[in-house]
């Protein structure tokens, strides 16, 4: 029967929600709408109305992607949006669907450019696709993406309305790390990327992000740490989904680093 299965989704999203909050270090959760939005200490939950700020599990689906988190942020909607333009982005993203540049191109089952409007002026950036993303050709799918979509709600944004890309547009084998010629060969893309999408603040998934946004290069550890930019804009460091998949205590550092990361786009011009 639907129902029960629906609900049985939906209990089960819930449940990865909290588990998700709680080892990013949180003890209390705003539920509600009323007059009462004083954080209770404890993880409840109860049903709020739709677009509720503090509403509780991200639907579980195609509902999970689309942001339980739009229109949730009052001070996203008091920020002046930002004027992408996607027709030059278009293009951008057929010149890579068709690149042979490096020797990427005939291993890839496609190309992976971006998803996302990109309108908060909020950009996340990781190394390059994996199995998951070159068979759909979306960045940030399979099990870490889904943990990044939970990580871009919990600090409020939906990811509809960031944009994620990678530094690297198509799937190295068997996910090495990308060698430094593929890198020189398609960053340019990634440069003209952020100069259409004029981001306000930017978060480098992972030390190879961070090496190729900043151009310095560190262990994850002084990143988390250093006040990295990329054309002035800010560079927030954290670990990367698939890192917190495999070790979940580092959930709670990309807890801090999203927190930070909020601030700095908060704060930003
Ligand atoms: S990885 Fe980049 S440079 Fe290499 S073929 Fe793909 S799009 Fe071109």
């Amino acid at each position: 029967m639907r129902e029960p299965d629906e609900l049985t989704v939906l209990i089960a999203a819930a449940k990865r929600y909290l588990e998700d909050r709680v080892s990013m270090g949180e003890t209390s959760i705003v539920v509600g709408s009323g007059s009462d939005s004083r954080p209770k200490r404890g993880l409840a939950l109860s049903v709020s109305g739709p677009g509720d700020p503090a509403a509780g599990p991200p639907r579980a689906g195609k509902a999970a992607s689309s942001g339980a988190a739009r229109g949730d942020c009052h001070e996203d909607s008091a920020r002046s949006v930002i004027e992408v333009d996607r027709r030059a982005l278009g293009e951008v993203e057929k010149r890579v669907s068709v690149c042979t540049l490096c020797p990427l191109h005939k291993t890839r089952t496609q190309t992976v450019f971006g998803t996302g409007s990109g309108k908060t002026g909020l950009v996340f950036v990781g190394e390059a696709p994996g199995r998951d993303e070159d068979l759909q050709g979306v960045p940030f799918v399979g099990r870490a993406g889904q943990l990044l979509t939970r990580i871009i709600e919990a600090i409020k944004f939906s990811r509809d309305d960031v944009y994620i890309t990678n530094v690297i547009k198509c799937r190295p084998e068997g996910n090495r790390d990308p060698l430094p010629d593929e890198v020189r060969l398609c960053s340019p893309y990634l440069v003209r990327q952020m100069e259409l999408l004029k981001p306000r603040a930017i978060c480098a998934l992972g030390r190879f992000a961070a090496e190729a946004l900043s151009g310095v290069k560190l262990s994850m550890a002084e990143y988390r740490r250093a006040d990295l930019s990329y054309n002035g804009v800010r560079v927030i460091a954290t670990y990367h989904p698939a890192a917190c998949l495999r070790n979940p205590d580092l959930k709670k550092l990309v807890w801090e680093d999203v927190q930070k990361l909020r601030e700095v786009w908060k704060n930003s011009a």
